[in-house]
């Protein structure tokens, strides 16, 4: 399942193709994904010039010079294919630029989205209006999380989980950051101290940041024929170890919080 990393990657991976292009031909192959395409996709986006590509939270945009942002969401199996050398069955949109670049939007459990919206309106947009702040902005802080943990009684590992809370972040890196500040993930929020808080500020950032590298790589599949986002396997301390040694001498254990895995050490994490 694409996390903020891989959508981060992506955005990249697009912009060397899309940013400052005209769109000169969209094709959209089936009348939906998760939901419908928005009915003036193909009119809006034909003839338009891409000004820049961004990322809030999991979602991909694409902003256009007709006041109009794409908006893609890749679900649990979207990938973007660039320049594929022949149709697949799941290539559901399709892009191509006047500089004769093909970008296929290819989602074989359609769980993701695409949809249009108001430029100027971005943050209004109800999946984005009640989202906290992006973790690798300055809005993720020591101060952010003192007050969004502040009389919560709620364990924290499933508090990080909570998109009001931190946009974007995903069960690996909430179990990965947790390992690396030395918290419980089953520690009530409002027992965690703030000098915890501001270990975990920056191992948030890390996490995220040393994946989008490690992705970083793959953009170069973009340039080849047929060239896909390969999703990368980081190498995690904590996440998907159970039983296997931690690195403090520990075992990683495993625990069921709100129906999801945490990986954790019971050595390390206190
Ligand atoms: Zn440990």
């Amino acid at each position: 399942m694409p996390e903020l990393p891989e959508v981060e990657t992506t955005v990249r991976g697009l912009a060397r193709y899309l940013e400052g292009a005209r769109i000169t031909r969209v094709a959209v192959n089936r009348p939906d994904l998760r939901r419908p395409f928005p009915v003036d996709l193909v009119q809006v986006l034909t003839g338009a010039t891409v000004t820049t590509l961004s990322r809030r939270a999991k979602y991909g945009l694409i902003h256009t010079d007709r006041g109009s942002t794409m908006v893609f969401h890749l679900g649990m199996s979207g990938r973007w294919r660039i320049e594929p050398d022949h149709p697949e069955k799941h290539d559901h949109l399709v892009l191509e630029t006047g500089a004769g670049h093909v970008l296929a939007l290819n989602d074989a459990r359609r769980f993701g989205s695409v949809d249009l919206v108001d430029t100027e309106n971005l943050d209004l947009w109800p999946a984005f209006a009640a989202l906290g702040p992006e973790p690798l902005g300055d809005g993720l802080s020591t101060s952010h999380l003192v007050s969004a943990f502040a009389g919560r009684k709620t364990p924290v590992k499933p508090l990080l989980l909570d998109q009001r809370v931190v946009a974007g972040l995903g069960n690996i890196y909430v179990c990965e950051a947790l390992h690396r500040a030395g918290i419980r993930p089953d520690k009530a929020a409002d027992t965690v101290s703030k000098a915890a808080i501001t270990r975990l500020v920056p191992a948030i950032k890390a996490v995220l940041a040393e994946s989008i590298l490690a992705g970083g790589s793959t953009i170069r599949d973009y340039a080849q024929p047929n060239g896909e986002l390969g999703y990368f396997a980081a190498s995690w301390q904590v996440y998907g170890r159970e039983k296997l040694a931690c690195a403090c001498g520990g075992v990683v254990e495993r625990m069921v919080q709100g129906g999801r895995s945490t990986f954790w050490c019971a050595s390390c994490q206190k």
